[in-house]
């Protein structure tokens, strides 16, 4: 089972938590976006090998959203 340290609660299971995704990408300004723009911010998503940061929502603790930078390809935590 993955431990994941909550900043608030640290180190709980996996299930506790809930993946709120890709913590890299930013909401495009809505009177300047294109539809293009939107569709790619919405829907599409990419699927990066080794770090990255992610949302993840402590859902069955503290109920806080905070980022954690997690290795894709082993699921460990890294600074
Ligand atoms: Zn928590």
């Amino acid at each position: 089972m993955l431990l994941i340290k909550c900043p608030h609660c640290g180190a709980r299971a996996q299930t506790e938590f809930s993946y709120g995704g890709d913590a890299t990408r930013e909401r495009p300004a809505p009177a300047a976006v294109t539809a293009e723009e939107w569709l790619d911010y919405v829907y599409l998503r990419d699927n990066p090998r080794g770090p990255h940061l992610e949302w993840w929502h402590h859902a069955a603790g503290c109920r806080r959203w905070f980022k954690l930078r997690r290795d894709t390809a082993t699921h460990k935590f890294v600074p």
